[in-house]
């Protein structure tokens, strides 16, 4: 199957991402941490992609773009893949049409994610990500870890992302509103978009979000 998850921040994306892909067996490909992968490692890319990360802004069209489809053309995402956090705006939404339509494929469903907005930013506020793995996500509040600062799963480091403050989260539920929504009526135009609400317990919303998909993947088989 090939998805592309859509949700402001805060949402949820990058967890159920990764409940998702294991299930569907493809890979999750997650631009965000594409990017913070290559800061990790000090790469040119991720120095370019710092300061409008940091600031809650959207890394130019042409490196996010050129990034995403080298991804997307590795063998392991040859038979589908669930992108999270891509496209962002209308022109990488464009492009990815292009890039599909000259492999011949086609998406199968676009799922967005609704969150009411108090929820997003009580949600990021107290977000702490592990360092080893960025789908083991905790919350000082709702779902503390057993040890502060260590994660349950692997041990590793919690910290927080440098663009959850409260000032950059207010920027990108900004840039989310101005630049990303609008790839949802254009998908809609396609008859793509399932909504479910990110609401609940993280195995409810995956629950929630694989019945959509298998309704939406035989809506389109038939
Ligand atoms: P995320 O982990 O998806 O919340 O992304 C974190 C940050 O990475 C965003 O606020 C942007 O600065 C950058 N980013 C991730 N994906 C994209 C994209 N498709 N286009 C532009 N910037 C992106």
């Amino acid at each position: 199957m090939r998805i592309v998850l859509v949700g402001p921040p805060g949402a949820g994306k990058g967890t159920q991402a990764a409940y998702l892909a294991k299930n569907l067996s493809v890979p999750h490909i997650s631009t965000g941490d594409l990017f913070r992968a290559n800061i990790s490692q000090g790469t040119e890319l991720g120095k370019k992609a710092k300061a409008y990360m940091d600031a809650g802004e959207l890394v130019p069209d042409e490196v996010t773009i050129a990034m995403a489809r080298d991804r997307m053309s590795q063998p392991d995402a040859g038979n589908g893949f669930l992108l999270d956090g891509f496209p962002r705006n209308l022109s990488q939404a464009k492009a990815l049409d292009e890039a599909l339509k000259e492999d011949g494929v086609r998406l199968d469903a676009v799922l967005d994610l609704e969150v009411p907005e108090e929820e997003v930013v009580k949600r990021i506020a107290g977000r702490r990500v592990c360092r080893n793995d960025s789908s083991h996500v905790f919350h000082v509040t709702y779902s503390p870890p057993k040890q502060e600062g260590v994660c349950d799963v692997c041990g590793g480091e919690l910290y927080q992302r440098d663009d959850d403050s409260e000032e950059t989260v207010r920027t990108r539920l900004e840039v989310y509103h101005t630049q990303t929504e609008p790839i949802i009526d254009h998908y809609k135009a396609q008859g793509l978009v399932v909504t479910i609400s990110a609401l609940g317990k993280v195995t409810e919303v995956t629950e929630r979000a694989m019945e959509a998909l298998q309704q939406a993947r035989a809506a389109r088989a038939s």
